[in-house]
């Protein structure tokens, strides 16, 4: 089965690196039957066009400002990145939920920028291992959902792509069960049916992250439940990360 592999650089590398790692990567997923996006650092995206233009990569960035142009010194709207050579942008990652203080508000804005700029989002939702320990993660999750997609039309949900990645698997080695992620995927599809339609539900891509590896890959990956998986650490090694690219699931 073909899946989306997306690949989250968060803030490692330097453009000069990225370089190779581009043309590495292109030329060992030449063959790959899975669409394949990376997304590095804004400084990349420059290099990222170059040297994976043409290729089966496409190109994300990690973050967009809300706002569409103007002044706001520091920030990179979503027109610059497409611009750039960006189709896919991640947004509410949970690093910037936590760290930066990102609302389902503020996500919700952003995400409303990107589609209006022709971007592909993938929507990152998950709950915190407290939120799990007090069983409120479907709950928690479903509202998630809510609000950050409040306002999008469903023929807009074509763009959007969510990506379940619970907090506690994120960087820690743990990783989501089958079934969880199962159960999980079979929540986030039901509250779009619920808020769109059956076919909404159905159709949405939902993505699994957390923890995966160059040894736990294709096991969780192949789950007919899921469209795909968003890589943070793992995708840094070119290798590794081709080889996740390449596997027929
Ligand atoms: C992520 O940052 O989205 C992620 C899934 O990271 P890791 O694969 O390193 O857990």
């Amino acid at each position: 089965m073909k899946k989306l592999i997306v690949g989250n650089f968060k803030m490692n590398t330097v453009p000069s690196e990225f370089k190779a790692y581009a043309m590495s990567l292109a030329t060992k997923t030449q063959n790959s039957k899975n669409d394949i996006v990376v997304c590095p650092p804004f400084t990349h995206l420059a290099v990222a066009r170059e040297f994976l233009g043409g290729s089966r990569v496409e190109v994300g960035a990690q973050n967009i400002s809300e706002e569409e142009s103007g002044a706001f010194t520091g920030e990179i709207s979503a027109k610059m990145i497409k611009d750039a050579g960006a189709n896919y942008v991640i947004i509410g990652h949970s690093e910037r939920r936590s760290k930066f203080k990102e609302t389902d508000k503020l996500i919700n804005k952003k995400i409303k920028t990107a589609l209006a700029s022709g971007l592909k989002v993938i929507l990152c939702v998950g709950e915190s291992l407290q939120t799990r320990q007090n069983k409120q993660t479907c709950a928690f999750v479903r509202k998630q959902i809510d609000d950050d997609l409040k306002g999008i039309y469903e023929n807009e949900l074509e763009s959007v792509i969510v990506a379940y990645e619970p907090i506690w698997a994120i960087g820690t080695g743990k990783v989501a069960t089958k079934s969880d992620i199962a159960k999980m995927v079979e929540i986030i599809r039901k509250e779009i049916a619920l808020q769109y339609s059956e076919k909404a539900g159905n159709s949405i891509k939902v993505l699994y992250g957390g923890s995966i590896n160059i040894n736990n890959y294709a096991k969780i990956i192949s789950n007919p439940a899921l469209d795909g998986a968003l890589i943070g650490g793992a995708c840094l090694d070119v290798d590794n990360f081709a080889v996740i690219c390449r596997e027929n699931y």
